[in-house]
């Protein structure tokens, strides 16, 4: 499980540049793959194996100059109570100015670990300048970054991850948690007032630590499972509920808190951009999936309008297709079960070990009829394939050089486990090991 890192400081810093800078890496190709590339401030970084959620506060900025500091003092106290770490940009070309001044006022009062980032270090020449910024109070460690030319950048990741705790991976009990994603107003409140609100005797409050997401315990219809509120869902919170980067905040917490994800999206507008995000982040941590297109109710239907849907969502989320779409109307009580039963599924999926003395049979016979291919005259020989005792699923497959083994085999074996054993909606991984 990962944490949430939030940038924050003024305008111009150069926020985003680092941003882009600490998330690049592979990301990026699989994020164009999956339609993803502008309009991206959050994403998952890799480093040395520890993983977090980066978000990018001042994406979320918009206005005119007048609500601009009003603006940026609510993303910071927002930013100080979802994030678990925030890393506090300044501009070393510049100094403090007023308005870094009252970032960190209002830092300085939260408790959370701050991380004091000089940046446009271009050179070492200006590394004394950075010392006017332990007048801002906030700590007596800078790091001196140059977001440019990606100098520092290393040691800012090692201290980032150095302050970020080993979260447990999985859930305190065997229940099934469950979080429903989506933009605004595609009907996630409804769906959740639909479950819950019919019977109260059938749902218990689960108090959460202020870390984690609250949740509902749901028990009706032979379900029984940890609704994960994405909270704004049942009691909006007036202040924050029209800002995007809250909401972006509670879903990144919801997706790190559950094994499966119901992503909403609406039909009357097809798949966009930030349901592609917000998939691309469910994919990023593994998490179950179920897709549903809502409010089908509104849509003029011909023989053929699913299918066509349906086809056109694929096409996006690919290659990761094998995936439940449900066509619901929430309002109408449609298809409502059928969504859960397919959480379920999906749930049973994601947890599921295959025994290795099946898995060697199936795969073995698939991998000698259809070996990878040569490299350089030397034959890759595959001998022998097990399940890892992790939380998703992932298999190791062991030969003799497994450096040779090249992305579209492993989509092959990929597609081949699939299609013998059923992880429908469940991200998997694959890693070639020497033996
Ligand atoms: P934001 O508003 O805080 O997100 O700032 P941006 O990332 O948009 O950067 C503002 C300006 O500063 C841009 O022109 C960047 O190219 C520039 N910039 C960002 N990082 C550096 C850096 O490390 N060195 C230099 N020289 N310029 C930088
Ligand atoms: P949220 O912001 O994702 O929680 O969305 P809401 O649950 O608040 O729903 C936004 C609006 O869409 C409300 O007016 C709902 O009544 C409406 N809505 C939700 N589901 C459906 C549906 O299946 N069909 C139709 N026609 N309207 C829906």
């Amino acid at each position: 499980m990962s944490n949430i890192v939030a940038i924050v400081g003024r305008p111009n810093v150069g926020k985003s540049t680092l941003f882009n800078r600490l998330t690049e890496s592979r990301q990026a190709i699989v994020d164009e793959s999956s339609g993803v590339t502008r309009d991206r401030h959050y994403g998952l970084v890799d480093w040395n194996g520890r993983q977090f959620t980066l978000i990018d506060t001042g994406g979320y900025i918009k206005g005119s100059d007048d609500i601009f500091e009003d603006e940026i003092r609510k993303q910071v106290i927002i930013a100080i109570e979802e994030a678990d770490l925030i890393i506090f940009v300044v501009d070393v070309t510049l100094g403090i100015t007023d308005l870094d001044q009252q970032v960190a006022n209002v830092l300085r009062r939260a408790n959370k670990k701050i991380l004091l980032v000089s940046n446009k270090v271009d050179n070492t020449s200006r590394i004394p300048d950075s010392s006017v910024f332990y007048g801002l109070g906030i700590s007596d460690e800078i790091y001196n970054v140059s977001s440019v030319s990606g100098s520092g950048t290393g040691e800012l990741l090692d201290e980032v991850v150095n302050n970020l705790e080993e979260k447990p991976e999985e859930n305190d009990d065997d229940l099934l948690r469950l979080a429903i994603v989506g933009r605004p107003n595609v009907g996630k409140s409804s769906l959740l007032n639909g479950l819950i609100g019919v019977d109260r005797n059938i749902v218990t409050n689960i108090a959460g630590t202020t870390r984690d997401a609250i949740s509902t315990r749901y028990t009706a219809y032979g379900f029984d499972m940890k609704l994960i509120d994405t909270a704004g869902l049942r009691k909006k919170v007036k202040v924050n509920e029209d800002l995007e980067f809250y909401s972006v905040m509670r879903t990144i917490r919801a997706i790190e808190n559950s094994d499966v994800c119901l992503l909403m999206i609406e039909a009357t507008e097809g798949i966009m951009t930030q349901d592609m995000n917000i998939f691309s982040l469910i994919l990023k941590n593994k998490k179950g999936l179920v897709v549903l297109v809502n409010k089908w109710d509104l849509i003029d239907k011909e023989t053929n309008t699913a299918k066509e849907f349906e086809a056109a969502i694929r096409q996006r989320m690919s290659p990761f297709t094998d995936v439940p779409i449900i066509f619901t109307s929430v309002t109408n009580k449609q298809r409502i079960f059928k969504a859960l039963e397919e959480v379920v599924k999906v749930y049973e999926n994601r947890v599921k070990k295959i025994p290795t003395s099946k898995l060697n049979e199936v795969m073995l016979d698939i991998i000698t009829r259809n070996p990878p291919p040569a490299v350089k005259g030397k034959y890759i020989k595959i001998k022998f394939v097990s399940q890892l005792p992790t939380h998703t699923p992932t298999f190791a497959f062991y030969c003799n050089l497994p450096q040779y083994i090249k992305e579209p085999y492993k989509r092959f074996l990929e597609n081949k486990l699939r299609e013998n054993f059923d992880f429908t909606g469940v991200p998997i991984q694959l890693f070639m090991r020497k033996k």
